[in-house]
């Protein structure tokens, strides 16, 4: 078990394992290893399956543009891993961990990143990550309905009042 102490209350937000790296159960151990290494609490964590429904749902903010048929295709060709992670500014931290969205822009300005490090093609970008605490909180319960955010974020400040 983690010994990690933090000083400040842990924010949550949503990170994806998209098909493309779940696939590969190499690439799967490195984006999961990156999770550990850098200390987020995995709050709750599941495999599952998008129907072509969910995977329009969930990006109908880019329906229209040229690649988002193809991005529906590809998030459900196969299993993907979610996860609620905490941590301090998890949303910010987990974005800048996963690199930037075009796979040429991460493999020449962001190395060592996720994207930079796995992704194959600007689709095929390996991961997703909430990009604001209000994406977070609509994608956790996209993604896990029965669990209660404002539980957990009451519980936080609890715990950090006393
Ligand atoms: P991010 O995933 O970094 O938040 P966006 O929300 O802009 O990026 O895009 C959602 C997903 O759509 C990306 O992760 C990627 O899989 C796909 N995508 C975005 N832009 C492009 C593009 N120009 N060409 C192909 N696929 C793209």
């Amino acid at each position: 078990m983690s010994m990690f102490c933090w000083t400040r209350p842990l924010q949550l937000t949503l990170a994806l394992i998209k098909p493309d790296a779940l696939a590969h159960p190499i690439i799967f151990e490195a984006v999961h290893k990156k999770i550990l290494e850098n200390n987020f609490l995995i709050v709750r964590s599941k495999e599952l399956y998008w129907g072509s429904t969910d995977s329009q749902k969930f990006y109908c903010e880019h329906s229209g543009r040229f690649f988002y048929q193809r991005l529906v295709e590809f998030m459900s060709s196969g299993p993907m891993q979610a996860y609620i992670l905490a941590h301090e500014d998890a949303v910010q931290l987990w974005r800048s961990l996963m690199g930037p969205t075009k796979v040429f822009r991460a493999r020449l300005m962001a190395p060592g990143t996720v994207r930079g490090d796995l992704g194959l093609t600007d689709t095929r970008n390996t991961t997703h990550g909430s990009d604001s605490k209000e994406s977070a909180c609509r994608e956790i319960a996209f993604f896990f309905p029965e669990f209660s955010l404002n539980y957990w974020y009451q519980e936080q400040e609890i715990l950090y009042r006393t």
